[in-house]
């Protein structure tokens, strides 16, 4: 029989009762370990207890849930889908609510298919639940991948379309958002709907980076395109931050970017002595002595890290092709490093730290990350007021620290994402990891960074982004907000869907 999570609120006893009374309550799950799964995410320092977890084995079960909810229930619940919790700040948790765990959706009856149409080229049909990882491997048997892939392959394809997903690639293919043709949503009303950029195209473009605020993903037909075999990895370094954007802009520049020689990945990050661990493992060993010593003659150091694909017929010519894209940039001589590996092991480069973190325990410890999109106008104010001035002097920064440009033009700003209003902008990320006593230093100068953008008049978007009022929504999806209220009020008028994102509840 079901036994409650001990921190459960009253008022979840009656709605236990109320739920066990529906034909999907053998797939209710009320015991304290699935609760308090549900009652945490990567992030590790926000707790929100649900009344119930879902594990759904059909869709149906998802719409009962939902149907229940709009038609028959007297008690108010919320619905968070939860695909892998990767979310930082419980944008995926439901206080007194049900969270649908989309994992258990597995493979029932939902496998990728690949298909080809004139008019949409090769194309992927693909679970909501489903994590990018299993998507790719799928599309590699027919020598195909997704057209844009993000750092990491192990979030689930709902989650990253209901904020961007973005990465090395997105410069030049868009964002993971720009790659979707159409997809199936169960609405915050119930219904089950198709919807593309010609059928209801209002939800289409309010799911695309919505916060899963409209609607359960439950199906994205996603753009493929032929998949190289190997990558040439190379990292640039830099100890002038100017030379370092300046190359970075040049990379992504439309010149370099419509050539089929363009490189195919491009990003960076800072070098620091406190966040040695997640870059210095990429340089041979017989450098790592002099990379340490431009580091502590400089402090910090900028690398571009860059990626170029190629497949049998372009083995030939990858490596003059690369050459010429890399000619006169403005690298500390001698700091150039390249290696040669399959495509699959660069795209799981960061599954490889996960197991090793994991084996270490500290996969799941709190990550108080900060991850932000800032015009180009304004990076060289970031390089002094935040990454020196703050990062450095406060010396408490682990982690990675991602700084990677993007064009707004491989953008739809029809979708509900957000982002600078500049050309170029760029993406930069604290993605801290501390210890369970110390996060909340990392929150203060998280809080420190944010209140030198606002001061400064730096117009930054939050990725993965978190607000607590009406008024910090407002500002932040600036013209788009009407629209996303106007969403809002069509697809989910009751406010049932993902709560965690405290963008209609404030409580
Ligand atoms: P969850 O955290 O479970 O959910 C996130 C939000 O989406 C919640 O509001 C939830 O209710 C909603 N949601 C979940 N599933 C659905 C669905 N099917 N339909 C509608 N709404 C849904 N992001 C990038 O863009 N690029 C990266 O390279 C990248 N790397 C990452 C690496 C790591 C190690 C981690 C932990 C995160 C990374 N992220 C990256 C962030 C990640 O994309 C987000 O956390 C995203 O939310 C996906 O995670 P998830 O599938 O676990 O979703």
């Amino acid at each position: 029989m079901a036994q409650n999570h001990p921190l459960a609120s009253p008022s979840t006893n009656s709605l236990h009762h109320k739920l066990l009374s529906l034909p999907i309550a053998d797939k209710l799950h009320f015991d304290p370990e699935s609760i308090s799964a549900a009652s945490v995410d990567y992030g590790f320092f926000v707790q929100e207890i649900p009344a119930a977890v879902l594990r759904p084995s059909c869709l149906e079960d998802i719409m009962t849930l939902v149907a229940f909810r709009n038609n028959e229930s007297s008690i108010p619940f919320t619905i968070s889908a939860r695909g892998r919790g990767h979310s930082v700040r419980g944008q995926a948790m439901a206080r007194d609510g049900v969270v649908v765990d989309m994992t258990s959706l597995g493979n029932k009856g939902h496998e990728t298919t690949v298909s080809y149409s004139q008019s949409l080229g090769h194309y992927a049909d693909v679970g909501g639940h489903e994590i990018w990882f299993n998507v790719l491997e799928h599309t590699l048997k027919h020598g195909l991948a997704p057209v844009t892939l993000t750092d990491y392959q192990y979030a689930t394809v709902g989650g990253t379309l209901s904020n961007a997903g973005i990465g090395g690639e997105a410069f030049r293919n868009g964002p993971q958002i720009t790659n979707v043709h159409e997809m199936d949503v169960i609405t915050g009303t119930g219904d089950f709907l198709t919807c593309s950029p010609h059928k209801n195209p209002d939800l289409f473009y309010s799911v695309l980076g919505g916060l899963g605020q409209f609607g359960i993903i439950t199906r994205a037909r996603i753009a493929l395109r032929p998949a190289p075999k190997r990558a040439k990895w190379v990292r640039l370094l830099y100890s002038d931050f100017s030379a370092f954007t300046t190359d970075q802009e040049r990379l992504i520049s439309r010149h370099q970017r419509d050539q089929d020689e363009a490189l195919d990945f491009v990003e960076g990050c800072l070098l620091m002595h406190r966040n040695m661990d997640t870059w210095v493992s990429f340089f041979p060993l017989s450098d790592r002595p002099r990379v340490m010593s431009l580091l502590t003659e400089h402090k910090l150091l900028y690398c571009i890290k860059a990626a170029k694909y190629y497949d049998e017929q372009t083995e030939s010519t990858v490596e003059k092709d690369l050459e010429i894209i890399l000619k006169d940039l403005n690298h500390v001589p001698e700091f150039k490093f390249e290696k040669d590996v399959a495509f699959i092991d660069f795209l799981n480069r960061i599954r490889v730290a996960e197991l090793r973190l994991r084996e270490q325990g500290l996969w799941n410890i709190p990550h108080p990350w900060l991850d932000l999109f800032v015009p180009k106008s304004r990076m060289a104010d970031i390089n002094t007021g935040i990454f020196k001035d703050i990062a450095l002097k406060n010396n408490i920064t682990t982690g990675c620290v991602l700084i990677y440009p993007m064009n707004k033009n491989k953008w739809d700003d029809r979708m509900s994402a957000v982002t600078p209003d500049e050309d170029i902008f760029y993406t930069v990320e604290f993605l801290h990891t501390s210890g369970f006593g110390d996060w909340q230093e990392c929150e203060l100068q998280n809080k420190e960074m944010l209140s030198f953008l606002k001061d400064n008049g730096i117009k930054f978007k939050r990725y993965l982004p978190n607000y607590r009022t009406e008024r910090e929504w407002m500002e932040h999806f600036g013209p788009k907000w009407r629209t996303f209220q106007g969403s809002k009020a069509k697809f989910d008028p009751k406010l049932l869907l993902s709560p965690g994102q405290r963008i209609f509840n404030h409580s």
